[in-house]
């Protein structure tokens, strides 16, 4: 495995390359989940790309892009476990030069993610699409937990014409349920527990759904409901969307496939997670 610090050498390794290129961006702190992209990719593609850059454009001041939990050579170790060929690992200037001043914005991102979080799908989209144009890898793999990022991604890619193909890979969870995520480093053990009722609730909308409750209101008030008794935790949105379009539905009578999607702030601490109701 080579640790490729600019673009200018990464390229020089990647034009002698003849051969399927997968690719898996990250922001380090791997957990489960980041494993799981690694592994699909390694399986299907004969080179493998992983990039590590904690991106400051997609957080918002208020967010903890200081803190962020980094771990470079756990992370260096996981990639080469998992057999990754090459990792990008840039500086800040290497992706943002002095004077950058062009970013990505889609006009339907203000929206659940995009509300409470200023910016973070201009610095997602802008840095995804540097990083294809970088890595020009065939596949792409991205986590269906940030079903929302996942769904702009995808919608850049058909705008915009970029020629590289979508692999979603589907939400790993802890033993508990909770999604896994670098932000769970933050939480106490007796935390990290009561966090597994997010995908508790989560399973109970999916169970009254299944038993015939077709309108929207009540299947979030159900996830609302199972929340309540604990301490500490905001509920920032709860909504069922489409997931081709991510535009709210309010029945789901008739309705084949859709996804509940939710953001909380539990201890401080702020987690999104998803469901389909498939
Ligand atoms: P991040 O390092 O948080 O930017 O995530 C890198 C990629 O890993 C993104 O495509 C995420 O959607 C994906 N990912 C994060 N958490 C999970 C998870 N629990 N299961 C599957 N994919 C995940």
């Amino acid at each position: 495995m080579e640790i490729l610090k600019t673009i200018k050498e990464l390229k020089s390794k990647l034009i002698l390359i003849d051969g399927s290129l997968g690719f898996v961006p990250t922001m380090g702190a791997l957990h489960k989940g980041h494993l799981s992209l690694l592994k699909s990719a390694r399986k299907e593609n004969e080179i493998l790309v992983a990039s590590l850059f904690l991106n400051p454009k997609q957080f918002s001041p208020d967010e903890d892009f200081h803190n962020y939990p980094r771990n470079i050579e756990k992370d260096i170790s996981i990639f080469s476990d998992s057999g990754v060929d090459f990792v990008f690992m840039p500086d800040e200037d290497q992706v943002y030069p002095k004077g950058f001043s062009t970013f990505i914005n889609n006009l339907e991102g203000g929206v659940f993610e995009g509300e409470f979080r200023d910016r973070h799908f201009e610095g997602v989209l802008t840095v995804v699409a540097k990083l294809i144009n970088i890595v020009n890898p065939k596949r792409i793999y991205l986590g269906e937990k940030d079903a929302q990022q996942l769904f702009l991604i995808k919608k850049m890619l058909e705008d915009l014409n970029f020629d590289v193909i979508v692999r979603p890979v589907e939400t790993i969870r802890e033993s508990n349920g909770l999604a896994c995520s670098s932000r769970n480093s933050y939480f106490s053990r007796k935390e990290f527990v009561d966090a597994g009722n997010i995908y508790q609730s989560l399973l109970k909308v999916c169970t009254l759904w299944k038993e015939g409750e077709n309108d929207s209101s009540r299947l979030k008030q159900e996830f609302q409901k199972n929340l309540e008794k604990l301490d500490d935790m905001e509920i920032q949105y709860v909504e069922i969307v489409d997931p081709d379009t991510f535009k709210i539905i309010n029945s789901l009578k008739n309705i084949k496939k859709s996804i509940l999607i939710v953001a909380v702030i539990f201890k401080g601490i702020r987690l999104i997670d998803n469901i389909i109701l498939d």
